[in-house]
């Protein structure tokens, strides 16, 4: 599974970097407009499988560690979580400023691709998926109401914390009370990473109105 997911990601590092040379980026945001719909069904599959962003992090993230510079604190400023809402803002109004006033097409996928690269070095991943990509705040708010998502099974949890410390968006945490994992759609990528690590295979993706497992 871990190949193939790798796979599937630099399959579309590959088609991002051929639109950038291609200076096409509308129809990478038409890729990304499809994926907020998708992640009302699916969960945001467009953060654990298309973004470039995201693929970037994962080896810089190898690299920060090897080299100790990665520290797991997060900035006070950030925590509130509003700082996302802000990038985006920020994004949309400088690719239309710059359409309008400079006639040319703002590079900010690739801006954020290197903020997104700088900010792994020292920040553990969690800190730019959940609190500064502006992608995220949307992908966010459409996850939270997907119809499919990894889920925890609880009766095969024996609350290990191994899923935990895989997660890359802090989105399975064992509950004080009842000892068993748990799954927040809206920070899940469906990245498998912890159904990967789980001694127990106690991590399905299902569908979570009926928990009908679905095989993929
Ligand atoms: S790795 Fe599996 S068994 Fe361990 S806490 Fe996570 S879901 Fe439960
Ligand atoms: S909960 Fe599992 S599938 Fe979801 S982002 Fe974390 S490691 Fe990936």
């Amino acid at each position: 599974m871990k190949y193939f997911v790798t796979l599937v990601r630099l399959l579309f590092l590959s088609v991002f970097l051929f639109l950038v040379t291609k200076g096409n980026m509308v129809l990478w945001l038409g890729i990304f407009a499809v994926s907020l719909v998708a992640a009302l069904i699916f969960g945001r599959i467009y953060c654990g499988y298309v973004c470039p962003m995201n693929t970037a992090m994962i080896p810089t993230e190898w690299i920060s560690k090897k080299l100790t510079i990665q520290t797991s604190n997060t900035p006070n400023w950030l925590k509130s979580g509003k700082f996302s809402w802000i990038t985006l803002l920020l994004s949309i109004i400088l690719v239309i400023a710059s359409k309008k006033v400079l006639h040319k097409n703002f590079p900010f996928l690739i801006i954020w691709l290197v903020i997104a690269i700088i900010i792994t070095m020292r920040y553990e991943p969690k800190v730019f998926h959940n609190l500064i990509c502006p992608f995220g705040a949307l992908q966010k708010t459409f996850g939270k109401f997907t119809k499919h998502s990894k889920t925890v099974v609880e009766e095969e949890c024996i609350g290990c914390k191994l899923c935990e410390k895989s997660c890359p968006s802090a989105a399975i945490k064992v509950t004080v009370d009842n000892k068993k994992a748990n799954i927040n759609t809206s920070l899940c990528h469906q990245c498998t990473n912890c159904q990967q690590v789980c001694p127990k295979n106690a991590i399905q993706y299902m569908n979570i109105t009926n928990k009908k497992q679905i095989s993929i």
